[in-house]
């Protein structure tokens, strides 16, 4: 499906704004700070897939962030690349545990992961899915500081003033 990617990621970032309003969060002080790039840009995904990793990685900043804090979740585009970075403050990533993050199982913290719930599997789903879409996806991680995702994406260049220019000559011509 060709969509405008700002789109996607906007009704994903809405519906957990929705989810932290619930009861469940009450009390708990998170907080979504968008900063998406003005420009709208077409991809060519599997907006479903694409849907399910953006929802993977908003829900491990949430869960590995037990005290809550801010979570910046920022879009920009630079040479034909789509990359947008998920911030959180929450408990962050051993160094050495980065290497094996996208591994299918692998969890940090054993007991810590188990009480969590979920499998283990969503980051080498997410690793999948972006390598298929010819993307890539990597972190940075502070202990006890906070963990930032980066999912970078290939998109077609579509110059849209080129066309505009072309329409006016033709209209010119017409005269
Ligand atoms: P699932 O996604 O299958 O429900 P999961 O969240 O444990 O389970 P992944 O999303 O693959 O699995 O993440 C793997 C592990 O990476 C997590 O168990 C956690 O230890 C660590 N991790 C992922 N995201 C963060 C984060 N934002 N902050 C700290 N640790 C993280
Ligand atoms: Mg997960």
């Amino acid at each position: 499906e060709l969509v405008i990617f700002k789109d996607l990621v906007n009704h994903v970032l809405d519906r957990f704004e929705m989810m932290l309003q619930s009861e469940d969060y009450e009390g708990k002080n998170y907080i979504i700070k968008r900063e998406l790039m003005e420009e709208e840009v077409w991809v060519e995904i599997d907006q479903d897939k694409l849907i399910q990793v953006i929802d993977n990685i908003m829900n491990n900043a949430i869960k590995y962030s037990p005290d809550g804090g801010i979570i910046y979740v920022r879009l920009m585009s630079t040479h034909n690349q789509l990359v947008l970075s998920i911030q959180d403050q929450g408990l962050g990533i051993p160094q050495e545990s980065i290497p094996h993050l996208f591994d299918r199982f692998y969890r940090v913290d054993k007991a810590r992961s188990r009480a969590q719930g979920g499998s283990g599997l969503g980051l080498s789903i997410a690793k999948e899915e972006i390598e298929l879409h010819n993307g890539k996806i990597w972190v940075n991680s502070i202990e006890n500081k906070g963990t930032t995702f980066f999912i970078s994406l290939p998109f077609e260049e579509f110059d849209s003033d080129e066309w505009a220019g072309e329409d006016e000559w033709a209209d010119e011509e017409e005269e």
